[in-house]
């Protein structure tokens, strides 16, 4: 689709069906962050989008899109950096929405505006809102998303916070992990505390799978499961998929299964990552005898050793 400026795709995504995606920074990157992950060029953080296309393009462009691709799922309000620093978001929104039919619709953000009311009120209007909240103290914030001084971590989460009350969508929170950085049990700590009180329907854990922007570290899929293990269980968690997992499957005897499942409720996705062929038959003997157990949490089935009423609940 090179003849669009702002439209790019379509493109399968796992965890949103297939998608359409509208890039409201189509010449360059600007971001108010400089993520040390970042799958993009490393660029200085700014502050705001310079030559933004306009609502008009866009549209244009994205009913033109949505004619030559009828059968996608979902609109994504994305950015070459980050799309809520677009001047016109929440005309932009109106407009999306007034042509969506039956496709849903969602923004893949950074959080970093989530405390301003403009914004909230524009993102109220979406389907599903993905927010990146890749640490829980200022000092990794710092070092790992690298934001320009005038974003502020305690205003994010106490923005994401008043966010969850008036939104009635899908939240979707998603941590990126970095070795040595966001993976210390202090960090981990202050997730536990913070993360309960956010409110959101899935928290997606993943690690970096593509080249990133500086020379940093991924985890393995093991290792990450293992720091998943140290969050609080009643958190809907999902691992995020590898495509690029150091060490992939391994072997689980029964007991192995059974504690891991018991540590915390995996999805199929994470199963079929984590396990080889001869642990997910014995995955499946024991699910079989009835001694591992299936809860359906939104649209994800997590399985596990039993889900207690707290799990219940907030899962
Ligand atoms: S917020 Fe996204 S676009 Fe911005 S630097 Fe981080 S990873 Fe890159």
């Amino acid at each position: 689709m090179t003849r669009y400026r702002t439209i790019f795709g379509p493109i399968p995504s796992r965890r949103f069906g297939t998608s359409l995606g509208i890039d409201l920074s189509p010449g360059e990157k600007q971001c108010n962050y400089d993520c040390l992950y970042c799958e993009l060029a490393a660029a200085k953080a700014v502050e705001t989008i310079e030559n933004p296309p306009t609502v008009d393009e866009i549209m244009s462009e994205l009913e033109a899109a949505l004619k030559e691709h009828p059968d996608i799922d979902v609109i994504t309000i994305t950015a070459n950096g980050e799309p809520t620093l677009y001047p016109f978001l929440d005309e932009l929104i109106d407009r999306i929405n007034s042509v969506k039919n039956g496709y849903k619709t969602l923004i893949l953000t950074n959080a970093s505006t989530i405390h301003l009311s403009r914004i909230q009120k524009a993102l109220a209007k979406l389907d599903t809102v993905k927010l990146s909240l890749d640490c829980a103290t200022p000092e990794c914030f710092k070092k790992l998303d690298r934001p320009v001084k005038s974003v502020d971590l305690e205003k994010i989460i106490e923005g994401i916070r008043q966010f969850r009350k008036i939104y009635k969508g899908e939240l979707v929170l998603e941590i990126l992990m970095v070795k040595g950085i966001n993976t210390t049990d202090n960090e981990i700590e202050a997730f536990n505390r913070i993360l309960p009180t956010l409110g959101a329907d899935r928290i997606d854990i993943g690690t970096v799978d593509r080249p990133p922007a500086y020379p940093i570290e991924p985890l393995s899929y093991r290792e990450l499961h293992a720091i998943v293990e140290k969050f609080d269980p009643s958190l809907p968690i999902r691992i995020a998929g590898r495509y690029r997992a150091k060490e992939a499957k391994s072997s689980f005897s029964e007991d192995e299964i059974l504690s891991t499942l018991h540590k915390r409720p995996l999805t199929m996705e994470d199963i079929g990552t984590l396990f080889d062929e001869d642990t997910i038959r014995r995955f499946e003997k024991l699910l079989k005898t009835g001694k591992i157990k299936t809860k359906k949490v939104g649209n994800l089935t997590f399985y596990g050793t039993g889900f207690s009423k707290h799990n219940e609940k907030k899962m």
